[in-house]
């Protein structure tokens, strides 16, 4: 074949492969969270993951490793407003095939919270910990006398042996030290829920009204995960301080699921005219109270029934629902406690919204290493990644996008040292949503 006939076809399969979605090279989500949530959006939204899913091909994980679906940041009776229990966490990890659970017990001295599930059961293994102090923490042994000590003490506590400690919530301490901390939370379920005030807003409104609520028990069975997922949005701020943070550290990325069972929306009767409205862990006084003078419809909920009735309930987050909306793939050796917690210790994970699809076989390396791993640098420098799914993906390094392209493999090249990390977005809905976000490759 002649140089220029090569060079065409190059260029043809560079085409095929970088084809742009929607136009969209700049990666932006496109639907606000109420806009998502209608009826044809939702619809649309699914029938993208089902062609997706056709469109998925099995791919063989990394030699001598396991993908491990795991959740971090999760709650089970460990509060006034948690609404489930360790056993139902248990049944749904194993409905949304989770094996690693890594709780997250608010902090209730004299409780210690080392004294909760730490075991291997039906294919879970159960890890306990605690979210205190602005981090979630899973040291490997009681801390209770060492909770208040002075940061880099209590960090260094926590991290003796395979302890691990990840900063949380990063919208609330934008500019806290990440140093001797195992990583951060690069995306938390948490705060997209508590940025769309109006869409909870558009929900109270539509319970209180008969039709309206029928209508979204309807898109809540036929949609449940799109309507979770609805909110999700791409976590710049997170990010943001994770690119800054691995110019010189190492810091692993993990998801926040932050699940409580605890966003069951009920309308419990007063009166013929007067309803409240919350969620199940809410006692009666703190819901919010909506009369029949702001919605009519009310009248017609509370026809033929007695106060303290339960008119309308919608169960929005039960785990399993939770858990496929995102988790952190962790590619370990082996499910025990110590396999896992190294690999969280050395980077081997990546993050995921497997609602949008099945990602198990993602892989990010280059010559001599991989996802977590530090080489040296050198020119030319190779760093490639594989997706399951044909998606569109981007190579950033320190928050500049290094490459950009379309399909199942990734192929470029490192610019200078630095903290390299993959992004995949798919298109669902008629817009790019972020899919997965991958640990740093560190070129020092
Ligand atoms: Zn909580
Ligand atoms: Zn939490």
């Amino acid at each position: 074949m002649s140089f220029w006939i090569q060079l065409w076809a190059l260029v043809a399969i560079t085409a095929v492969l970088f084809r742009p979605v929607c136009g969209a090279e700049e990666f932006t989500t496109r639907f606000s969270p109420s806009e998502r949530m209608t009826r044809v959006r939702l619809a649309a939204a699914q029938e993208s993951v089902q062609t997706l899913q056709r469109a998925r091909r099995n791919v063989p994980v990394r030699p001598g490793f396991q993908d491990f679906r795991c959740i971090l940041h999760a709650h089970a009776e460990d509060s006034v407003h948690t609404g489930g229990t360790r056993p139902e966490m248990l049944a749904d990890a194993q409905t949304a095939g989770v094996r690693g659970i890594f709780l997250s017990d608010h902090f209730r001295p004299p409780r210690d919270f080392m004294d909760s599930w730490r075991l291997l059961t039906n294919g879970v293994r159960f890890i306990p910990g605690s979210e205190v102090r602005g981090f979630l923490i899973y040291p490997e042994r009681s801390l209770m006398p060492e909770m208040q000590a002075p940061l880099p003490e209590f960090v260094s506590r926590v991290t003796a042996g395979r302890g691990l400690i990840f900063l949380s919530h990063i919208e609330e301490r934008p500019d806290h030290p990440l140093e001797g901390l195992t990583g951060l939370e690069i995306y938390n379920r948490h705060y997209d829920a508590k940025q769309d005030f109006r869409g909870l807003l558009s929900i109270v409104m539509r319970m209180t009204n008969p039709e309206d609520a029928a209508e979204l028990s309807d898109l809540l069975k036929q949609y449940p995960d799109e309507l979770l997922a609805s909110q999700v949005q791409y976590p710049a701020a997170y990010l943001e301080k994770w690119d800054s943070g691995t110019r010189t550290l190492r810091l692993t990325g993990v998801a926040a699921n932050d699940c409580h069972h605890n966003q069951i929306l009920l309308v419990k009767m007063i009166d013929a005219d007067t309803v409240r409205v919350g969620t199940i862990v809410d006692k009666d006084e703190d819901m919010q109270t909506v009369s029949a003078t702001l919605r009519p419809g009310i009248r017609r909920l509370t026809a033929g029934r007695k106060p303290g009735d339960v008119l309308v309930r919608l169960d929005f987050d039960p785990y399993f629902r939770s858990f496929r909306n995102v988790c952190t793939h962790v590619l370990a050796t082996d499910q025990s406690e110590l396999s896992l917690r190294q690999a969280l210790k050395e980077g081997r994970a990546y993050v995921s919204h497997d609602w949008m699809g099945d990602p198990t076989g993602f892989d990010f390396e280059t010559d001599g290493g991989w996802m977590g791993d530090e080489v040296p640098w050198r020119p030319g420098l190779e760093l490639r990644a594989q997706f399951p799914i044909p998606a569109q993906f981007r190579l950033l390094c320190g928050g500049d996008v290094i490459a950009t392209g379309y399909g199942p493999r990734m192929t470029a090249h490192v610019k200078g040292p630095g903290a390299y990390r993959v992004e995949a977005w798919l298109e669902v809905g008629g817009e790019l949503r972020p899919w997965l976000y991958s640990n740093p490759i560190y070129v020092r």
